[in-house]
């Protein structure tokens, strides 16, 4: 430490000295006396610690007392708050996956003002199951015989297989062997329901005759997993669900087909290709298929279990269903969401995800330019248009990139990263991609009204 820092080090005031001095006394009338003293000590800690590591601080009062008040209103910022997306990345995990359909929101505000028939039966007033209606909409949507929700597909997939193979051997895919962000990865979670993982097959090729030949008396399920956030190409093999399922109907064995992002909807007309549908599945015969509520689904987080009635009974009987079961605002926005899946026409128009998919090159151009039209009348900024890509994100459709307009933007007197902290910072904060010399903001994925927020944002972060 220098002898500069040692002197700035015994220079800064106590806290002893900034209670009791004047100057302080509107903003410990403000905040309260305790708050006021927690944030004191706080600042003056950091402080210490900055001088400490050789940083050029102020140690006067009134820079102290300036701290203190940014450090009490971020104190008091909501933590929770709307994000303006700009990535590109249409379903981001860091900023909630899914937009939840206006559908759903509105379901909330009015199914859930007071009370509301959870579980009861209108007609005979007795209890009644809680995912009755969400059921009715997947069994119309999928063609399956039986369904049920919990709380993600990590529980629907951890359940799955302590129902239906607890104590026994589940028989996958070596290339199937998924580990999905924020430490979900399928060894672990068998390890966790009970199930014994037996592996067959290689990385890039598994036969069928690979999970027939480890059939034995302790085999209690074949499971087919979608590796939903990678692809294995080139020299590969997998059979297909049919085949496994018949493997399993010769040999009495269910088969689970663990989807992960479960499209309703067959995305190749977007030109997204290798995404199965869950009806595929269902068609397919599979006993048990799993998938999340607010991947494609585009949905609240849920994960959904959909196939014959003999194992999603098991499933629904077991105790940890209970302890994984979902809340009525989760059923709500659920419902909301699956039914717009009956309309086709208003299911375009009205469900962000597939909205933001199935945008057109002419509305993107559309919005890029609108957008850097309100940049360039900002001080200090240059702008231009540039084509690049957004991605589907949340560990769906890997290696596909979606073409778009993004508008890139370089301010001239704060550097990239200081300008992605302040919008970060701002309210609503805004995420955008840092990218070479520019700040990028991706159209596709700025929601009704953004444009012009976004703008604004833009021109309150930047130096008068
Ligand atoms: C995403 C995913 C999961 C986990 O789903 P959550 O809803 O995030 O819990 C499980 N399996 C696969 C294949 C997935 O893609």
């Amino acid at each position: 430490m220098g002898r500069m820092a040692r002197d700035l080090l015994r220079k800064l005031p106590s806290v002893d000295r900034i209670l009791s001095s004047g100057s302080s006394r509107e903003l410990q009338m403000a905040a309260g006396r305790e708050p006021f003293a927690q944030c004191l000590r706080e600042t003056l800690e950091d402080l210490r610690a900055r001088l400490k590591a050789g940083a050029e601080v102020a140690v006067d009062e009134a820079s102290i007392l300036e701290a203190v008040r940014e450090r009490l209103e971020a104190k008091r910022r909501p933590g929770l708050c709307r994000a303006i997306n700009a990535t590109g990345i249409i379903l981001h995990t860091g900023l909630g996956r899914a937009v939840l359909p206006k559908a759903a929101l509105d379901a909330i505000a009015s199914e859930q003002k007071g009370y509301s028939l959870l579980e009861v039966d209108r007609a005979s007033g007795e209890r009644s199951i809680r995912e009755t209606h969400v059921v009715r909409l997947l069994q119309e949507i999928t063609g399956a015989e039986a369904a049920t929700v919990v709380n993600n597909n990590a529980g629907a997939t951890l359940l799955t297989l302590a129902t239906l193979a607890r104590g026994r051997e589940v028989i996958t895919s070596r290339g199937q062997l998924v580990e999905i962000g924020g430490s979900f990865r399928i060894p672990d979670v068998m390890e966790q329901s009970g199930a014994k993982l037996v592996e067959v097959g290689t990385t890039n090729k598994t036969y069928l005759s690979d999970y027939e030949r480890r059939i034995g008396p302790d085999t209690a399920l074949l499971l087919r997993v979608h590796p939903s956030n990678y692809r294995i190409v080139g020299f590969t093999h997998f059979p297909s669900l049919e085949d496994l399922v018949a493997l399993g109907r010769k040999r009495d064995l269910p088969v689970m087909d663990d989807l992960g992002s479960g499209a309703f909807v067959d995305l190749r007309s977007y030109g997204i290709q290798g995404e199965p549908t869950v009806q595929e599945s269902v068609k397919a015969g599979a006993d048990v298929i799993t998938f999340s509520g607010d991947k494609l689904l585009g949905g609240p987080q849920a994960g959904f279990i959909v196939g014959k009635k003999k194992a999603v009974s098991e499933i629904r009987k077991n105790p940890l269903f209970r302890a994984l079961r979902v809340d009525k605002l989760k059923l709500t926005a659920m419902e909301a969401t699956l039914k717009l899946y009956l309309d086709p026409d208003r299911l375009v128009r009205e469900h962000p995800t597939l909205r933001m998919i199935a945008m057109g090159a002419d509305e993107i151009e559309r919005r890029a330019l609108d957008l850097a039209a309100k940049l360039q009348g900002i001080a200090g900024v240059s702008v231009e248009v540039r084509t690049d890509a957004s991605e589907i994100g949340g560990g769906s459709v890997p290696a596909q990139q979606i073409p778009t307009r993004v508008v890139a933007l370089r301010p001239s007197r704060l550097s990239l990263d200081e300008t992605a902290a302040r919008l970060r910072a701002g309210s609503p904060c805004v995420f955008a991609r840092v990218q070479h010399d520019r700040v990028l903001f991706d159209v596709r994925t700025l929601q009704e009204g953004e444009i012009d927020e976004l703008a604004e944002a833009v021109r309150r972060i930047l130096p008068a």
